[in-house]
């Protein structure tokens, strides 16, 4: 009897899209078993690959010996290869592909086993007061990141070493040697009698997924570390999954102060060497708690208990790359298959969730409540028309203004949204009407005060603001449309001497921008802040008494059947910035649309009404939950080849399936990138796969096709 092992090689080509045999020379036998990476021949090259099945044969002509087996470990353990077989089938990408995202590049392709010498580890100790400084940013970057070696410390900040000197003698930082001892947790708040009832609920069910719906500010974080504690208390781990932007140090600090060393941060901010050791801590149980983005969810946890999906209905959890997998159904997968509790929580659940909890699919519980002492805040609705009407033509409303105003002496903060950013969102000739439009992407441009240019948000390119217009050459070159610069200049002007900062992806980079401004904010180093939906969630300034929302519209236009759901979720979270303190809170609407449901709804932080006004759409309309979508998309540079080639394959799916299919038509975004875009999308009832269907698609070159289930851009 031989051995021998099917092998999935790490290349991304259709023709290798299945697993390989090779079989085991004696030498290499101890040495290889299931998940293992191996070196194999492949034609006249060698290459990597893993293992993802093994069996003895009593023949082996015509195998291929395997070459090397470089690690003491699986790369991918044996719990997760189902996974990349399932990922690989529901969203239709190669398995190498899936493989690829599922296990970080530094341990694919780390040179064997990691050598781990005698290491000197820095950690904080006591909180640091003072003002943000090069030191400031220091800790905090050591907060999250700790326990850190100093080689990664000076990685992040090559000039650390007399600034870490300081912070050590100001007792802030300890620096010690490894291996890490366990630093005992902080004591968990008694819980209240709400929050007591949902640990109990979901611990008495913890066979099943749970819904968590919990209002902003409900003590929602609180109810996880109770459920992590009982999950710890049982020998197993806990993963805790956030949208990237919302994993602050100051959230990281929430389950470090109550679990201490044992908890992991995963993100895109970490370096190759601090993915290997994250990995490698999970997967042989040292660390017990990860708090991470997207990607943690495919972490190889050796006992995993619990996988809490934090604001389950942020569209980030869909990845938009292949494998193009929604976060919340491996999530889910991994509670199935491992035998873990797995609970979403958010105050505005995705539809789709919702639908499954009132199915029954889902365990369900809510905290309608704020905790102590803290109320939901008020909404006002301001009808822009009306304004118009009264002659009133400022991008604040007079009640805007009032509130504004009155926040202000009271020297409490306001924060002001609005989903857009730039100065003017479009520039106008008023002779003939042309918008100044990216050459390459078919959008308008936005003009950018800071660097006086126009700047296409698709591609990024810039442009000088033209003097004439390119059309007809008349002069009258007008602004229009309202972006964040544009409202903080607003600010500026009206209240001198109030101090405002801006949030938005043009002044804000990287995770220590981030942080630097959040910290501002929330020491009180500004008044106002003016700020895209990368604010809208998650963020706790007690200070802040008033939200505007300068133009609650922007989402509702967009062409995409969630763009209702959008709104709503981004109207409730921005709304519940305000008021997270005794003080409570006040929020302002401002909208052209004052009788649309999202909005009204929203205004009265009424979910589930929300909820039933568009379940009935999406039923009447053939969306989901009704129906299970795949999104067509067609690229090339031709625009006649990119609309041949998707007439041709809708026709050939049309011939073979009986459901809707909408398009081929161009995209929203017709143009991208110089690239020509088409459309189709299908619109399958549940339970109909349409899977192999699409597997065959005929697919001529030089057009690319993509195709993406449950898609979550549509533009
Ligand atoms: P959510 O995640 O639902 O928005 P959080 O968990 O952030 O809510 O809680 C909001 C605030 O209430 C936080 O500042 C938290 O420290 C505090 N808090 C939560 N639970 C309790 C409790 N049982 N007793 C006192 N304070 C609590
Ligand atoms: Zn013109
Ligand atoms: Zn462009």
């Amino acid at each position: 009897m031989v051995r021998v092992v099917d092998v999935v090689v790490d290349r991304v080509v259709q023709a290798l899209d299945r697993p390989f045999t090779y079989w085991v020379p004696e030498e290499l036998a101890d040495h290889v078993d299931l998940g293992y990476r191996v070196r194999v021949p492949l034609g006249r090259d060698v290459a990597w690959g893993i293992v993802v099945a093994q069996s003895n044969r009593e023949e082996t002509t015509g195998l291929k010996p395997v070459l090397a087996v470089p690690d003491a470990f699986p790369v991918l353990t044996p719990k997760l290869i189902p996974l990349a077989h399932w990922l690989s089938e529901r969203y239709l990408c190669y398995l190498p592909q899936a493989i690829r995202a599922m296990v970080p590049k530094s341990v694919r392709s780390g040179q064997s086993k990691s050598a781990r010498g005698r290491t000197v580890w820095y950690q904080t100790v006591k909180p640091r007061e003072g003002r943000a400084s090069q030191k400031q940013s220091l800790y905090l970057w050591l907060a999250e990141h700790q326990p850190v070696t100093r080689q990664a410390v000076l990685a992040a900040f090559p000039q650390a070493g007399p600034l870490l000197r300081q912070l050590i003698q100001e007792g802030v930082v300890a620096e010690r040697s490894a291996p890490r001892e366990v630093r005992l947790g902080s004591a968990p708040y008694s819980l209240t009698p709400d929050q007591q009832h949902v640990v109990d609920t979901i611990w008495a069910g913890r066979d099943r997924p749970w819904l968590l719906q919990g209002v902003t500010g409900s003590g929602k974080t609180e109810v996880y570390l109770h459920l992590l504690s009982r999950v710890l208390g049982q020998g197993r781990q806990g993963l805790v999954l956030l949208p990237e932007i919302s994993l602050t140090p100051q959230t990281v600090a929430r389950f470090r102060d109550r679990f201490g060393s044992r908890v992991g941060v995963w993100h895109s901010g970490l370096s190759d060497g601090e993915r290997r050791d994250t990995w490698h801590a999970v997967r042989e149980g040292r660390m017990t708690v990860i708090v991470g983005a997207r990607s943690a969810v495919f972490l190889p946890f050796l006992d995993l208990g619990l996988v809490v999906l934090d604001e389950e209905h942020e569209p980030s959890y869909k990845q938009e790359e292949h494998p193009r997998y929604h976060t919340r159904e491996v999530a889910l997968w991994r509670g199935r298959h491992e035998g873990a509790l797995v609970v979403l929580g958010t105050a505005t659940p995705a539809l789709e969730t919702l639908h499954r909890a009132h199915q029954g699919e889902l365990g369900w519980t809510v905290l309608s409540r704020r905790v102590a002492g803290w109320r939901l805040p008020t909404v006002e609705v301001v009808d822009m028309r009306q304004e118009l009407r009264e002659n009133h033509r400022h991008i604040f409303s007079r009640p805007l203004l009032a509130a504004i105003d009155q926040t202000l002496a009271r020297q409490e903060q306001v924060v002001l949204f609005l989903n857009r950013r730039g100065y003017s969102t479009f520039v106008l000739c008023r002779s003939c009407g042309q918008a100044v439009e990216c050459p390459d992407c078919a959008v308008t441009m936005t003009y950018h005060q800071d660097s006086e240019k126009l700047v296409c948000h698709y591609c990024q390119r810039q442009q000088p603001v033209p003097t004439r217009c390119p059309e007809c050459g008349s002069d009258k070159i007008r602004y229009f449309g309202a972006g964040t610069e544009r409202v903080q200049a607003e600010v500026e002007h009206q209240w001198p001497g109030v101090r405002v900062l801006r949030a938005d992806r043009d002044v804000l980079h990287t995770r220590d921008q981030y942080d630097r401004l959040y910290q501002a904010f929330l020491q009180g180093e500004a008044d106002v802040l003016v700020g895209t939906q990368m604010i809208a969630k998650g963020l706790d300034f007690p200070r802040v008494s008033l939200v505007g929302i300068v133009a609650a519209d922007s989402a509702l236009n967009l062409p995409d059947f969630r763009s209702a759901e959008r709104t709503f979720q981004l109207l409730v979270q921005a709304a519940g910035r305000a008021g997270r303190s005794e003080r409570g809170g006040r929020v302002i609407i401002q909208t052209y649309n004052p009788e649309h449901y999202a909005l009204t709804f929203a205004a009265q932080q009424n979910m589930e009404g929300f909820y039933q006004a568009e379940v009935l759409l999406r039923q009447e309309l053939g969306y989901p939950p009704f129906t299970e979508l795949w999104l067509l998309e067609w690229i090339g540079p031709s625009e006649t080849a990119v609309q041949y080639a998707a007439r041709v394959a809708v026709e050939w799916l049309r011939e073979r399936l009986n459901a809707p299919i909408l398009g081929p038509a161009p995209a929203p975004i017709a143009r991208l990138r110089g690239q020509y875009r088409y459309h189709a999308l299908i619109k399958s009832p549940n339970g109909e796969d349409v899977t192999d269907l699409l597997r065959e698609l005929p697919r001529p070159d030089p057009v690319s096709l993509a195709v993406t289930r449950d898609p979550y851009f549509m533009m």
